[in-house]
């Protein structure tokens, strides 16, 4: 799905160099490279603070922690999306609300929102799911309305920009009251392990935040509160820092893989080529196609056969699956989701792709979509 080879040796002396610089410095744990990270990413994002930590995971645990989030609160978010956004809201020991999602964009359906609010709803944490945006200028409106924070998934979509309604163009990440990413390897901007950023406009949240990821602890040895230890080490910001410069260039060489995809599937009548939100650019984490009157695990066996690799983003609904069971959701409450589920199919999509593998992917799939 994705090739971080060929990635690495186009870059290989400036990413090897800046590794080298961490390890003569021996600063391994928040060693100046980490700082210099986080000052480009804030300038890159236009956002006045970025928090690194652990992973993406530990990012939306951190962020639920630091609104303060309680047992018994609850916590809106997609049904339709990795099991990381969910996971920690139930770990915490918060209430679960899960919401269809929309058909077209994969992503919260946002006219039934409203519905699953409560008096006890604290957050909506909208994903923006294969790249492109949730609908935030709606999410936002909600938000305010019934003045819940918004905790943005953006572990898909770093560098995506959003036009508000008001003409306004953010970051992803940048809108809600908190944007939660990961540099897992094969996502956009990847680090060579795990590795995970919040950001904030906000000055105290983004403190309590440092805090929090801190073992809650401002001052050391004296703890605050009851924080957790999640740092992004310095040996991954060295590479983050150099692949950040590149992250434009990077969405670019997916943008025009998807172009490609789209124009050798959109003549096929059962085909179903991603759609774009005219306020969202979409920087393709992941190039999903639905079918319909086509086997889809037929065809993924197909692609595989032909050593094309070819993914199920996702292939089980959350709301039914056994860990969730406790929930009390049922078969049919989230019928998009369950849908999905059975007829999206992921095709490679990384920064690498040549004409020659696309002509071969598109050909393999448009054969078996014809036979
Ligand atoms: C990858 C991912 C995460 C978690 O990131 P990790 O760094 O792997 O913990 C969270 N949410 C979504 C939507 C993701 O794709």
């Amino acid at each position: 799905m994705v090739d971080l080879k060929s990635q690495y040796q186009k870059i290989k002396s400036e990413i090897n160099n800046s590794i080298s610089e961490v390890i003569e410095s021996a600063a391994f744990i928040n060693g100046s490279k980490v700082k210099e990270f986080q000052r480009n990413l804030e300038s890159y994002l236009k956002v006045k603070h970025v928090i690194p930590c652990g992973n993406g995971t530990d990012a939306l645990q951190a962020a639920l922690m630091a609104l303060n989030l309680k047992s018994g609160d609850e916590v809106i978010t997609a049904d339709f999306t990795f099991i990381a956004t969910v996971e920690v809201v139930a770990l915490l020991g918060l209430k679960l609300k899960f919401v269809d999602v929309n058909p077209e964009t994969f992503n919260l359906d946002v006219s039934q929102i409203e519905k699953a609010i409560t008096p006890d709803t604290k957050a909506i944490v909208p994903v923006h799911l294969f790249g492109q945006a949730a609908d935030m200028d709606v999410i936002m409106k909600i938000a305010e309305k019934y003045n819940l924070y918004v905790i943005e998934d953006t572990a898909q979509a770093i560098g995506a920009d959003y036009t508000l309604n008001n003409r306004e163009t953010k970051k992803l990440g940048t809108i809600g009251t908190v944007g939660c990413t990961s540099f897992f390897p094969s996502k956009n901007l990847g680090a060579f392990g795990d590795g995970g950023a919040l950001y904030t406009n906000d000055d105290k949240l983004a403190e309590k935040i440092r805090q929090i990821t801190n073992h809650g602890s401002k001052v050391k040895y004296f703890h605050d509160e009851v924080g957790v230890n999640s740092r992004l080490d310095s040996i991954q910001a060295a590479i983050l820092n150099v692949k950040l410069k590149y992250l434009d260039n990077y969405i670019s060489a997916r943008q025009k893989a998807a172009e490609y995809y789209d124009k050798a599937f959109k003549p096929h009548p059962n085909i179903i080529i991603p759609v774009r939100d005219e306020k969202s650019t979409h920087v393709f984490h992941q190039y999903t196609i639905k079918v319909q009157e086509i086997d889809r695990d037929g065809l993924k066996e197909f692609l595989n056969k032909n050593k094309i690799p070819a993914m199920i983003y996702y292939p089980y609904p959350l709301h039914l699956q056994k860990a969730y069971k406790y929930l009390g959701y049922k078969e049919n409450d989230f019928p998009v989701s369950e849908e999905l589920s059975k007829v999206v199919l992921s095709l490679p999509m990384h920064t690498e792709l040549t004409e020659e593998q696309l002509q071969f992917i598109t050909e393999k799939v448009l054969e078996y979509a014809d036979r």
